[in-house]
């Protein structure tokens, strides 16, 4: 297949997201350079794309600066499981604030369109439901989810700094608990921990009553959304919500993955941690009406492709 001729940084490529991001660019006929520094990526993401002429993977870590010529950047680098961004939450900090000045810095050299992979944390506990882009969030600035919420709501901010001052091409997407192959088994987050745990005969860890809501977005779905975003006219900046409007109580969850793994694991509750939101689900009327992307895969259907993909790794 003949390329685009476009060259295409995904930094944070080897990730979950990130790895499936690479495959589609490459799909369509993109140069892809995956940049990661492997903190919470691994190779075996990314594997499948390696005899790819146009798919190059470097490693290096976005807090430092970098440089190579590109059309477009996707700024995905950012451990996004509680579990790994709070076990170095300075790193995760500069890898926010950092990794978003390097790639802005990068595009203003080149004219390039610069997206920022932004999250539903910038919400943090929200007082607002479903939230909409214009909720400005309730957010604790010196918590243990602080690193995170901040860093990213830091790394937004530069990038509509860099709009106003210097006409960046910025692309700002929020996005809502996403989930799909590729996630890893050791990942923390809700869904790969309850998948694994099942398939192992172990018990279920709800944390709190289980009441709590979150609403989860297939990778595929999600990946489409990047893509309509990116290829917007320059005025299209965002933010713009992505993520699955189905909400759901952990509790609903967990019976699900039980009933569809046919698992024998009991459910049993563990302590909730500190400023976990009670309720998530995102409005997606902005992302329906400028890009025309609403999400497909319901939660069972892709459950079950999650389900098969870490039935493959045992
Ligand atoms: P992930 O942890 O699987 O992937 C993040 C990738 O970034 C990994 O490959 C990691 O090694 C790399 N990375 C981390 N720090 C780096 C650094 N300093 N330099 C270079 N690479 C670095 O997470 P994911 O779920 O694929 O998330 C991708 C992006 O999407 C993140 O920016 C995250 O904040 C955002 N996001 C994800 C979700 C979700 O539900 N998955 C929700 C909201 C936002
Ligand atoms: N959670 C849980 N059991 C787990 C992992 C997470 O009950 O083994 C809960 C967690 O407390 C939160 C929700 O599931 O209320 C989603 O957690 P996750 O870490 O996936 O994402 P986030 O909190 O960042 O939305």
């Amino acid at each position: 297949m003949n390329g685009s001729g476009k060259i295409i940084l995904v930094t944070g490529g080897a990730g979950f997201i990130g790895s499936h991001l690479c495959a589609r660019l490459l799909e369509r006929g993109d140069d892809v350079v995956c940049m990661d520094n492997f903190f919470t990526g691994s190779m075996r993401n990314v594997e499948s794309q390696l005899g790819n002429p146009r798919f190059q993977v470097v490693r290096h870590d976005v807090c430092l600066p970098y440089s190579m010529y590109v059309d477009e950047i996707f700024n995905l680098a950012c451990p996004a499981s509680p579990v790994h961004y709070q076990r170095d939450p300075v790193a995760t900090y500069k890898t926010s604030v950092f990794g978003a000045l390097h790639a802005l810095e990068l595009a203003d050299k080149w004219g390039a369109k610069v997206f920022q992979a932004s999250t539903s944390e910038v919400y943090g506990d929200p007082h607002v439901h479903p939230q909409p882009e214009s909720y400005w969030g309730h957010v604790n600035p010196i918590g243990i989810r602080s690193c995170y919420d901040e860093g990213k709501r830091g790394a937004e901010t530069l990038f509509f700094d860099y709009r106003r001052t210097r006409g960046a091409r910025i692309k700002v997407v929020r996005i809502f608990n996403t989930y799909g192959p590729n996630m890893n088994p050791a990942d923390g987050r809700v869904i790969s921990n309850f998948i694994v745990q099942a398939l192992r005969g172990e018990d279920i860890t709800i944390y709190g009553d289980g009441t709590q809501t979150r609403s989860f977005c297939y990778v595929d779905d999600l990946v489409r959304g990047f893509i309509g975003m990116m290829d917007t006219p320059d005025e299209v900046t965002g933010p713009v919500n992505l993520g699955n409007p189905g909400e759901f109580t952990m509790l609903e969850l967990a019976e699900k993955v039980i009933k569809q793994t046919g698992s024998a694991s009991k459910i049993v509750h563990r302590p909730l941690p500190q400023d976990d939101p009670r309720q998530r689900k995102p409005d997606i009327s902005k992302a329906s009406s400028l890009l025309g992307w609403e999400p497909e895969v319901v939660l069972d259907e892709g459950l079950k492709r999650t389900i098969e993909f870490f039935k493959g790794i045992r």
